[in-house]
């Protein structure tokens, strides 16, 4: 379908991170003319700190997380068979997940292409149950760039600007969707809305173990293999704000690699990174209508699983916008 401003198909989008470039390709494909209005493009978004890795991290409900994560998996496995890895920064990593605690299958064992229990002989000591999975594994700093060219390739457009309030550019008539991740608190007026912060540090590549555990919030370990680098991680700290590097988090995070994988003691430092994962005790996916004929289709809180449950909250957030149109049309 080919974008048709005339027909009142245009929608402007507030955020350029995974979360307004997901919908922002979905919603040109479906037929509207998307511009983007953004204060931080990428790789100056959230995203860009992220391990990343498919899976669902603070984010609920699980009603809802389950459907947009398999929609979202669905999509990267037919990107990567396509053969579309490279240029795209996606990958699958196998690597072992670790439990304090004895575990049932996980929900999404059906859903993966490689998926087995280890045996109690190989767990790592310290540890009750561990899993070897297979999940796609995604590089930002390939992967949002190849969003922003799907974004512009379907015609969308995008303009650099900081917006104070949603209500500041709210227009009678007007559709909007509001990607703007942890700062939609501020926009719009959501209390609800709280920084979950993460930091992550990028070595060389060198032979090593892809390692998960999430056992211990506050002593995560992620080790995971990019191709050209090596992604630790992580952290996450409620309510904290700063975006700089906290060296001594750095030292810790490395520390409990080594513990796992000594052999990455000499890989040089590349990167410190921090993100603002956006916390909320549900993401708020869901239309508001006003008086005046518009509305707003709230699509953030996404947690620690922005790219995870990104393709499927896009395709929510269309379904969203057909229907406003619609009860538009009947309203005449
Ligand atoms: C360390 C770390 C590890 C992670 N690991 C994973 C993982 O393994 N798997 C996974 O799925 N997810 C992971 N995440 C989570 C994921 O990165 C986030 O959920 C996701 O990036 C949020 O994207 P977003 O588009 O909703 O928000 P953001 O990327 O924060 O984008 C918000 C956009 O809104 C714009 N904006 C905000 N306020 C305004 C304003 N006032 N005016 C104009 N523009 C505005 C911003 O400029 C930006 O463009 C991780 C995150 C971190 C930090």
């Amino acid at each position: 379908m080919t974008p048709d401003t005339a027909n009142g198909r245009a929608i402007t989008i507030i955020g350029a991170g995974i979360s307004g470039l997901s919908c922002g390709i979905r919603l040109a494909e479906a037929g509207f003319a998307p511009t983007i209005l953004a204060r931080d493009l990428p790789p100056h978004t959230t995203a860009q700190a992220a391990a990343a890795i498919w899976y669902i991290f603070a984010a609920e409900p699980v009603t809802r997380t389950h459907a947009w994560a398999l929609t979202t998996l669905t999509e990267f496995y037919r990107l990567l068979d396509a053969g579309h890895g490279p240029k795209t920064g996606l990958s699958l990593c196998r690597m072992i997940e670790v439990f304090a605690e004895a575990q049932p299958d996980p929900w999404y064992a059906p859903h993966i292409r490689f998926y087995e229990r280890v045996p109690p002989a190989d767990i790592p000591a310290g540890y009750v149950d561990a899993l070897h999975v297979e999940l796609p594994l995604i590089h930002p700093a390939h992967y949002l760039p190849y969003l922003l060219g799907q974004f512009r390739a379907r015609g969308g457009t995008i303009h650099q600007q900081e917006i104070r309030q949603l209500a500041d550019i709210r227009q009678p008539g007007q559709l909007l969707i509001n990607c703007s991740g942890v700062w939609a608190g501020q926009l719009a007026d959501d209390p609800a809305v709280y920084s979950l912060r993460g930091q992550t540090v990028v070595i060389e590549a060198m032979p090593a173990i892809n390692y998960l555990d999430e056992s211990d919030i506050d002593r995560i370990v992620h080790i995971f293999h990019r191709g050209e680098d090596i992604i630790l991680g992580g952290s996450a700290e409620a309510h904290r704000w700063d975006l700089s590097p906290d060296p001594a988090l750095s030292v810790a995070i490395r520390e409990r690699a080594l513990a796992i994988a000594p052999q990455l003691q000499t890989a040089r430092v590349l990167a410190e990174q921090v993100g603002l994962r956006p916390g909320r005790h549900e993401i708020r996916l869901e239309r508001e209508d006003f008086a005046d004929g518009s509305a707003i289709i709230h699509n953030y809180g996404h947690g620690g699983a922005g790219f995870t449950l990104s393709w499927g909250c896009a395709e929510e957030v269309v379904a969203l916008a057909h229907a406003w149109h619609e009860d538009r049309r009947r309203a005449r």
